[in-house]
């Protein structure tokens, strides 16, 4: 029998696949709008498509991380020592959990954080310390007075997902440094690339400064390779080494790697899906306030708004081919979340929620 910690896990449930809801609905797969997995809409970057074509032809192969990681680490500014490859960044966010946690030790993260905390503090036998939220973002105070001596691992993302928070920076350094030096504090950054370069981080002055800190990247966001499934993890060299004792030695595929590659260098890509982001969240705010809904302001690719019952509205999007996310699961049951779609899309979103309020 699987220990009890096993047991007592939940799983993760994503996004409705469009497959799916054009089977129960008998809708054409083409009418379907999803808007429920923080996808890129405009699709991946076309030097990455070239990129998986030509690397078809090496598939026999097993994979070589090594471009990746110089690149990674050439544009980081860190050494190639310091850079962990994952399957997605939830790998990565698996491997931290694995290394530093196990039964007896615990991990803290706030309510209505990103779903994989939870899950990879279990699996690796560790519990869970959940602190209420503020205004629905991380309580950054409460999370340094929920340490306990047993804590390990404290979660933060940023920008968070579902709840679209953001941190500013200066406050996140004051937590790095209060926080004990054995705790690993792992800043999940998976939607970094969405936030106005000012308010990025200072990658390499910050894992200088702080042996203890793990900063996570994906390239399922603004690259838009999710179904690749690449991320990674920036850390100082000791902490990486941790990460990749546990790590399966060919976790990121050969196409992965060859698509992250191109994508990291498709600048013209990046800033389309920014400014396709920028406009996309003005457009969707400015349909929510006419619709009199509350939304809780979003720092990502997508936002999270109150209705009045969440499970019913969300039936009435689907049944007009509309997937958005309910977010139940992390305590916000009357709360949707959306993703910034292309413009019509995003009208298409904005005309089936006023139908179903
Ligand atoms: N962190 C956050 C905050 C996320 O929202 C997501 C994706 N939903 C991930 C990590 C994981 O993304 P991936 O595994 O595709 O890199």
């Amino acid at each position: 029998q699987a220990p009890a910690y096993i047991r007592a896990i939940s799983p993760y449930v994503p996004g409705k696949p469009i497959t799916a809801l054009a089977r129960e609905m008998g809708l054409a797969v083409e009418s379907i709008v999803k808007l429920a997995s923080n996808e890129n809409p405009l699709g991946m970057s076309p030097k990455a498509r070239a990129a998986v074509e030509k690397a078809i032809a090496g598939i026999e192969r097993y994979p070589d991380q090594f471009e990746l990681i110089a690149a990674l680490a050439e544009r980081l500014g860190v050494a190639q020592n310091q850079i962990v490859l994952g399957n997605g960044s939830n790998d990565v966010l698996d491997l931290a959990a694995r290394v530093f946690l196990a039964p007896g030790r615990s991990s803290v993260f706030s309510q209505h954080a990103f779903a994989v905390y939870p899950l990879a503090t279990m699996s690796a036998g560790g519990e869970c310390i959940a602190v209420p939220a503020r205004h629905y973002g991380h309580d950054l105070a409460a999370m340094r007075a929920a340490i306990r001596p047993d804590t390990r691992v404290v979660w933060i993302a940023n920008p968070n997902n579902p709840t679209g928070n953001f941190l500013p920076y200066a406050e996140v350094k004051a937590f790095l440094q209060a926080v004990p030096a054995d705790v690993a504090v792992v800043l999940d950054e998976a939607y970094n690339e969405y936030l106005p370069p000012a308010e990025r981080v200072d990658t390499v002055a910050w894992i200088r400064d702080f042996p203890n800190l793990i900063i996570t990247r994906t390239f399922s966001k603004i690259h838009g390779l999710a179904g690749l499934r690449v991320g990674y993890a920036v850390a100082s060299s000791e902490v990486a080494d941790l990460l990749n004792r546990v790590r399966q030695p060919f976790n990121v595929n050969n196409l992965a790697i060859a698509a992250a590659c191109a994508a990291l260098d498709d600048h013209l890509f990046i800033a389309e899906s920014y400014e396709l982001n920028r406009r996309g969240m003005e457009q969707i705010v400015a349909g929510l306030k006419r619709l009199g809904l509350e939304h809780i302001p979003s720092h990502g690719n997508f936002v999270t708004f109150a209705v009045s019952d969440g499970a019913a509205a969300n039936q009435k999007l689907l049944r007009q081919g509309v997937i958005v996310r309910p977010i139940g699961g992390y305590g916000l049951p009357n709360h949707l979340r959306v993703t910034i779609g292309r413009e019509t899309e995003n009208l298409r979103f904005l005309e089936a929620l006023e139908i179903s309020l």
